[in-house]
């Protein structure tokens, strides 16, 4: 359910980026399948429509062929039945059998290749017969084909009964006729045409001509004649229409209409011999384009996963801490947003915990940035631990935020922060040591609390801001008194800022401290005070700390120095004491900075102490005491300012580059209110003398105060009883008069 929720929130739709690249390869090859059965069915079709084109032009011919084979027979005949040789022979009283053959009979086989001949007399008496090259006998005219000429000759007959003429403009020589016939079951061309002169010189009388009978059997010579000359395969007559769809066929049929066959061939399909060398290439042609096209998507693919495999890796890297593998910033503001859409929806809330180490910045300084790491790390594997369902992000630093939703966050979520505590109760085993440490935690609840992202981080990140300020190791909600006290913070904030780019209202004051057994001042202590135009004097306890966390306290103590050692070096005598923040401490340049006001302002390192707060001091890096050693080398005096508040450890202090330790103003307090302050005061005094420190009492006040101090050997005295922090120039008047005295 969280990777769902954080793949939702990295991408916005949860996709199987595999699925879409297979679809894509899918689709693509579909399309491409679909593209060479467009080219293949077009092809086939254009061979198929050629096939067709061809197949009915054959038809055309083949009809036209035969059309003219029928009239060539004819023609044939005229070449010797108009002509007046003929005429006379036929008419003889003896005619030549053999002239016949050579001019009538047989030379119209040999020469022609007509099967039969026969020759009838003006009675249509049968007088000459041939029949495949050979002369045989006329009386079987009757059997043979008397019946399908019949017709004809009397067709003939009556054309030329009265004579005829034959019209010029033509090739044709004389009348005859001519038809199909099936003569013995065999379809045959039958013509008779009669014999005449061709010079006109001789005259018979009409209808007494004699009349030659040419037949051209259809299924013997002719087919193969005709096949050869047009190139036709299987060409033949068949009586009924082939059963085979692929052939080819002309229907015959006589002038009156009867049908007497068909010829039929095997027709030429260019289209289908043009697809027979062309399919070959073709589909090697579509299988190499397929290949290649496969290969190519498989690489565009593989690349494209690769791809998308380096965009999820970088999507990760982009939502992700890489030194703990959590959620960063971008990831956990995105999840945020949808979470609390989802909780605006209603039914269920959502606890935003704030979780921030304590002092994770001494672990850093002391122990190094990479057991700052592992430590970091191991943070982070509690807090997986602690909270497995619920989106955990690193924020940056030590900083980590919890998206924890439930229907009562607020109950469970401070479950969560408990047990956070409890984890880091026990010390964290970082390989080669253990570390304890802390954790503050700060909880906004939404709704509760708003279910705006920014708003809910704001308040999360104040109450976060709130349990460490009550002691660290604690958690805190989110109240709004909180929020206002954060407001008011801000504010000063801003005030401070304008207040130090401009130098209006701040001011630094000199509280005068003193001999404890002379009485004499021996120096002044520094302390800032900002005049505010509608807040009044405002005291440093209540914008120090906010100058520290906003980071402008380096700037202010470093003003407030200068100032100081300005101001002291006017004064005839006497120390100048000045407050350092641990921020200061921290910074390696501390001794250079310092050294470098102290010549500005002309001021001798001896008379200079720097007041440094135990804590502080424990808790800046062995680089950074160093600064404080080498000043020490150059005569700079290091206070340890509020004892007693902190720490409070002689072991500690041993090894401290330290001269004086300032006594902490509420032990001297408790001398008046008789709380048995004053043992404890003793017991520092002795041991300071002991390890050659000197000590200063804070806050006299009271004459009480004084004498008990002075009477345990204490060395310097500051407080309202001695002197109130005072102007510069009238710190400058208390100096003169004293060394006047
Ligand atoms: P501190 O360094 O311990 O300074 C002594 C504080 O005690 C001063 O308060 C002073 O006015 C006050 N004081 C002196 N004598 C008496 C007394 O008899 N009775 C009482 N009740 N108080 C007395 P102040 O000026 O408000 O400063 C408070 C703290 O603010 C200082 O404590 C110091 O830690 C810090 N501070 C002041 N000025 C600076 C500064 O320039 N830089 C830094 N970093 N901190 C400063
Ligand atoms: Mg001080
Ligand atoms: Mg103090």
């Amino acid at each position: 359910m969280l990777i769902e929720r954080i793949r939702r929130a990295i991408t916005g739709v949860p996709v199987a980026r595999e699925a879409i690249v297979s679809q894509i390869i899918t689709r693509t090859l579909l399309i491409v399948l679909l593209m060479a059965g467009l080219v293949a069915t077009f092809v086939w079709v254009a061979a198929r429509t050629s096939d067709e084109l061809s197949i009915e032009r054959q038809q055309h011919v083949i009809a036209t062929v035969l059309e003219q084979n029928f009239r060539a027979i004819a023609h044939d005949q005229e070449a010797a039945t108009v002509w007046d040789d003929s005429v006379r022979e036929l008419r003889a009283p003896r005619r030549d059998a053999q002239w016949l053959d050579d001019n009538l009979g047989i030379w119209f086989h040999s020469y022609y290749g007509h099967d039969e001949i026969f020759i009838v007399d003006s009675r249509d008496r049968p007088i000459y017969a041939m029949r495949g090259g050979r002369r045989y006998d006329p009386a079987a005219y009757a059997r043979s084909i008397g019946s399908a000429a019949d017709p004809l000759i009397a067709e003939l007959r009556a054309k030329i009964r009265n004579g005829f003429n034959v019209p010029k403009a033509t090739s044709v020589l004389s009348p005859g006729a001519i038809d199909l016939g099936t003569i013995q079951g065999h379809p045959a061309i039958i013509s008779v045409k009669p014999v005449v002169s061709d010079t006109g010189e001789i005259v018979q009388k009409p209808g007494t001509e004699y009349l030659h009978i040419s037949i051209r059997y259809l299924d013997g010579s002719f087919v193969a004649d005709l096949s050869r000359r047009y190139q036709l395969a299987d060409g033949h007559f068949a009586s009924s229409p082939p059963a085979d769809a692929d052939l080819s066929r002309v229907a015959l049929r006589t002038r009156t209409g009867t049908l007497i066959g068909y010829f039929i061939w095997t027709p030429f399909r260019p289209g289908t011999v043009m697809l027979g060398q062309v399919m070959p290439a073709l589909v090697v042609s579509l299988l190499l384009m397929f290949g290649t096209i496969a290969w190519l998507l498989r690489r565009i693919s593989r690349s494209a996963l690769q791809l998308s495999a380096a965009k999820v890796h970088a999507q990760h890297l982009a939502n992700h801490d890489p030194l703990t593998g959590l959620a960063n910033r971008a990831l956990f503001d995105r999840q945020l947003s949808l979470d609390l859409a989802r909780v605006g929806a209603g039914g269920t809330s959502l606890a935003l915990l704030y979780v921030d180490l304590d002092h994770f910045k001494n672990v850093n300084d002391h122990l190094g940035h990479p057991t700052g790491d592992l430590l970091i790390c191991a943070l982070a594997r509690v807090l997986g631990h602690v909270a497995p369902n619920d989106l955990v992000a690193r924020l940056g630093g030590d900083e980590f935020a919890i998206i924890h939703i439930a229907d009562n966050a607020a109950k469970s979520g401070e479950r969560l922060a408990r047990a956070i505590q409890k984890a880091l109760a026990r010390p964290i085993d970082l390989g080669h040591g253990e570390v304890l440490i802390g954790a503050s935690i700060g909880l906004a609840v939404a709704p509760a609390d708003g279910i705006d992202p920014v708003e809910l981080v704001r308040k999360a990140d104040i109450a976060l801001y709130d349990a460490k300020h009550r002691g660290r190791r604690r958690h805190s909600f989110f109240t709004e008194p909180m929020g206002e006290r954060i407001r008011e913070r801000n504010e000063v904030e801003r005030e401070l800022r304008e207040a130090m780019r401009t130098g209006a209202g701040l001011d630094v004051v000199y509280q005068p401290f003193f001999a404890a057994q002379g009485g004499e001042p021996l120096g002044a202590e520094a302390l800032i005070r900002w005049n505010h135009p509608t807040r009044g004097t405002v005291l440093p306890d209540s914008f120090i700390p906010i100058a520290e966390e906003c980071g402008l306290i380096e700037t202010l103590n470093e003003w407030v120095l200068e100032q100081a050692c300005f101001t002291a070096a006017r004064w005839p005598t006497g120390t100048i004491a000045v407050n350092l923040s641990a921020v200061q401490l921290r910074n390696v340049t501390l001794a250079e900075r310092v050294y470098a006001i102290l010549k500005r302002t002309r001021l001798s390192p001896s008379r200079l102490e720097l007041e440094i707060t135990e804590t502080s001091f424990l808790e800046s890096s062995e680089k950074c005491r160093s600064n404080l050693g080498w000043l020490r080398d150059i005569g700079v005096q290091i206070a340890l300012d509020d004892f007693g508040t902190g720490y409070s450890s002689f072991k500690h202090l041993r090894g401290f580059d330290i001269d004086r330790i300032k006594i902490d103003q509420s032990f001297v307090a408790s001398i008046q209110l008789g709380q048995g302050g004053s043992p404890v005061i003793q017991a520092i005094v002795d041991l300071a003398r002991v390890s050659g420190l000197t000590t200063t009492a804070e806050g006299v006040e009271t004459e009480q105060q004084r004498l008990f101090l002075k009477s345990i050997g204490c060395d310097v005295l500051q407080g309202f009883l001695l002197a109130e922090p005072m102007s510069a120039r009238d710190a400058e008047a208390r100096f003169a008069a004293a060394l006047d005295k």
